[in-house]
Formats: C-alpha cells, sequence, structure tokens
C-alpha cells in the first residue's frame, strides 16, 4: 500500500505533483511519502494486537535524519548496525535505550558507544564478540544485556544474496549449539541475557518461512526463558514487499484482487499466521522490519536524457544510474517504471543509466509510457535499500531526498555538490 496515485494523468505522491517537484529539485531524486510509511508502521503494529510488541525499525534501510525522526514520533526503537547508525538516531532525537544492536562484526569502539548510550540490547552473533563484549563492559563498570542470534536452518525462499537463515549463512549461532552459547554467556560476570533472536531473511512474501522459523524455535525459547529468564524473542524482519505491479499495489482493491492467487504477504496475513504462535509465551516480541516499513513509500525520480533507437533494441537513457539504486545490478531487482506525466507516446526500451557497465540498467525491454528525451519517470519501490546503498561511482554525486507530507514537500538531503564529493582527497606534496 502506498500513495503514489494518478489524478489526471499527473502522478502525486500524497498531494504533490512529482513532475513539479522534479522541476523544483532535479533529478535524480528520491521522494517519500511520510503517510505511507506511517500507515505501514499503524497497520503493521495493528495485525499483531494480542501480542506484547515493540518494533525496531531496521534503519539500514533508510536511514535519512527526517525519517528517522518521522519513525521515532511514531514510537518506533531501532534496529542498529554500526557506530554510525547509533549516531544517527541520536541526531535524530530516536531512543538508543529501546533500541538493539545486531551485525556479526561489532567494532570495540562500537561496542562501547552502544554502551555509554544505555542500548536495550546486543544481538550476539558469535562466542568471540560475547566475550569481547563482557571485557568492554567490565572495563566500562556496566552489564552489558544481551540476546543470542539462532540461525534456525530453514529456507527462506528468497534471493540468494539476501538470505540469511540457512545454515551455510554468516549470521547467527546453530541452532544445536545455542544452549552452549546461552551457557558462556551466563558466566560471563558483565553480561546480562535478556532474549533471543532470529532473523532469516530479506523479501519473504510467504508466511511459511516465518511460521516453520517461529515452530522451530519455540521450544528452545521455552528453555532460555525457565532457564536464564529471559524477557524477549525478537523474530526478525524480512516481510517482503511488492516489486511487480508496485503501481497496482496502491490500490486495495489490488490486493483483494491477488489475495490467494499470489500469497503476496500483508501485515494482515504475517499478523495472523504468527500471532498464535506467539501470544502464550508470556514475552515480549521484537519485530525488525526495514524493507516492509519504507520500501513502497519511495520512488526514485528520474530524467529520460536521450532515446537511442537501433535495429533490434530501443534504449532510453536516463540521468539516473546503478550509483543512485544499485538493486537491479546487484540483485537484479525488478522495479516497476512509469511516467510522472502520462502521454501516448510508447515505446519498448531497455531502460539504462549513463554508466560504462552493462550492468547498469534498470529495466530490460519494458513496455513504457511518457519516456521521450526531457520526460520525467519514477522507478517505484525504491524506499528501502536505495540512497543508503548509493555511492559517488563515475564521479556522480550523491542524488537528493525530499519527504512529502499531504501537501507538504521538503527537501531532506541536498544534491551532492562537486566540492563535497572531492573534500578529503589531497593530493600529495611529493608528486
Ligand atoms: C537487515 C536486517 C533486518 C531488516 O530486514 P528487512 O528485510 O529490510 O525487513 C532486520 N534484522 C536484521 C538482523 C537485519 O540484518
Amino acid at each position: 500500500m502506498h500513495e503514489f496515485k494518478y489524478r489526471d494523468h499527473k502522478l502525486f505522491c500524497e498531494s504533490v505533483d512529482l513532475r513539479e517537484l522534479a522541476g523544483r529539485h532535479g533529478t535524480p531524486c528520491y521522494v517519500y511519502s511520510a503517510g505511507t510509511i506511517r500507515e505501514n508502521y499503524r497497520r503493521l503494529a495493528q495485525s499483531l494486537e494480542g501480542l506484547n510488541v515493540r518494533i525496531c525499525y531496521a534503519m539500514k534501510a533508510n536511514s535519512n535524519l527526517a525519517v528517522l525522526r518521522l519513525f521515532s514520533k511514531l514510537g518506533a526503537s531501532f534496529d542498529l548496525v554500526s557506530g554510525g547508525e547509533i549516531r544517527r538516531v541520536l541526531k535524530a532525537g530516536g531512543d538508543i535505550g529501546t533500541s538493539v544492536f545486531a551485525g556479526v562484526g561489532k567494532t570495540s569502539e562500537e561496542i562501547e558507544l552502544a554502551l555509554r548510550n544505555g542500548v536495550f540490547s546486543f544481538h550476539v552473533e558469535s562466542e568471540p564478540e560475547l566475550e569481547r563484549i563482557d571485557r568492554i563492559a567490565g572495563k566500562l563498570k556496566l552489564k552489558a544485556p544481551v540476546a543470542v542470534r539462532v540461525n534456525p536452518d530453514v529456507d527462506a525462499g528468497t534471493h540468494a544474496k539476501i538470505t540469511t537463515g540457512k545454515s551455510e549463512n554468516k549470521f547467527g549461532i546453530p541452532f544445536d549449539r545455542a544452549p552452549d552459547v546461552y551457557r558462556l554467556a551466563a558466566n560471563l560476570k558483565n553480561v546480562e541475557i535478556r532474549g533471543v533472536q532470529i532473523h532469516i531473511g530479506s523479501q519473504i512474501t510467504k508466511t511459511e518461512p516465518f511460521v516453520a522459523a517461529i515452530e522451530k524455535m519455540r521450544p528452545l525459547v521455552e528453555k532460555l526463558k525457565a532457564q536464564y529468564g529471559i524477557t524477549y524473542f525478537s523474530i526478525g524482519g524480512g516481510l517482503g514487499i511488492a516489486y511487480d505491479e508496485a503501481l497496482a499495489s496502491g490500490d486495495p482493491a489490488w490486493w483483494e484482487r491477488v489475495d490467494g492467487g499470489k500469497n503476496l504477504l500483508t501485515p494482515e496475513r504475517y499478523g495472523r499466521a504468527v500471532v498464535p504462535l506467539l501470544k502464550d509465551l508470556g514475552l515480549e516480541i521484537l519485530l525488525e522490519p526495514g524493507r516492509f516499513m519504507v520500501g513502497n513509500a519511495g520512488v526514485l525520480l528520474t530524467r529520460v536524457e536521450h532515446v537511442k533507437r537501433a535495429p533490434d533494441r530501443n534504449f532510453v537513457v536516463v540521468d539516473a544510474a546503478m550509483n543512485d539504486l544499485l538493486r537491479p545490478a546487484m540483485y537484479e531487482a525488478f522495479h516497476e517504471i512509469v511516467p510522472v506525466a502520462e502521454n501516448e507516446a510508447r515505446i519498448t526500451a531497455d531502460v539504462v543509466g549513463p554508466i560504462c557497465e552493462t550492468g547498469d540498467c534498470f529495466a530490460k525491454r519494458r513496455e513504457l509510457t511518457g519516456a521521450g528525451e526531457g520526460d520525467v519517470l519514477a522507478v517505484f519501490s525504491a524506499g528501502a535499500y536505495g540512497y543508503v546503498m548509493a555511492g559517488r561511482y563515475n564521479t556522480r554525486p550523491m542524488p537528493s531526498e525530499v519527504l512529502v507530507d499531504g501537501d507538504r514537500a521538503a527537501e531532506v538531503t541536498a544534491r551532492e555538490t562537486f566540492a563535497q564529493m572531492v573534500a578529503n582527497e589531497k593530493i600529495p606534496d611529493f608528486l
């Protein structure tokens, strides 16, 4: 569900005309809908009614300060993966004391920063990490709250680069070894066992993998509660969104039509599947959704530079590239592409960026309308793992970001200047 809709052949984000917005802020430009994010948060929270739930937004999906402020105002906590993310939450006025710190490679500095800011819990991925946390907590004369990330070894049925819950993945402690690691934690003086955690992958569009993982974990979770008095079970994130027909998915009737057929995940379907498995555990349930919260709440606006016609293939060359939105090149991801102003012109073409890489391609043999030179296109479902994965390849500046709320729009990240791009570079004297 999202708030990007056509009115009279013009694409709006809430009450803002996206062609006018592109004219004002330039392209490439990410645009986010605050209303969509609020609605996603509300729906997910509501679908888990009956549980004692805390939603820790996985901010790596979109860590813009304005987006973090919005989540903070909604009452969300955060799933953090770096010292930089801790600092972002502090800067946005969010609460570290209810947030969790995840990741396989936490440095000593990051652990210290999290401890000093009173992080709610560390999600521990290995024994050496546990011992390091114990050492640093001892030095600071603090007790470090921890949960062990257990790898339940279930197949999330998603892309190989984003599956995390199989035994061959680098994430978590193998299921059978979890009791040993909890025993180790119990023997460390400066850690306090607080919970247990799983996260099986990303862009999961069926309920079955979530159900399988929770069912497998239940006996262990009950044992940990009895033995160590854990107070929470984090069931991770990974809820998938609609990438195909992303435009149509903004229409509630579309979900009714595909319901059952495509088995796409809605928060309601997710809630119906997991709540019965969790509600009698007597534990706080943490959720760490990233993509679901923001994915469909953002688009990337890009302008057509050239239309290049060749005998066997057409190319629509746009001013965004793989450095701005990496997902198609990295995950072979599908993104729907539509014009911000519809017209009669039609073309079947590859939509490509200007970078000299075959992978710099957003779509192959796509049927497009309103994609002539100078026209603006919206690349859908770009709110998650979009701007945060952008870079400067080809000395292209980081794009801008705009947040829309009703009829208001504010630039929340300015387009990078050339001076900013080269600010940290130096030519040494000996040259
Ligand atoms: C990335 C990640 C998430 C969020 O994943 P989404 O698919 O964006 O919901 C949650 N928890 C952990 C531990 C992660 O690494």
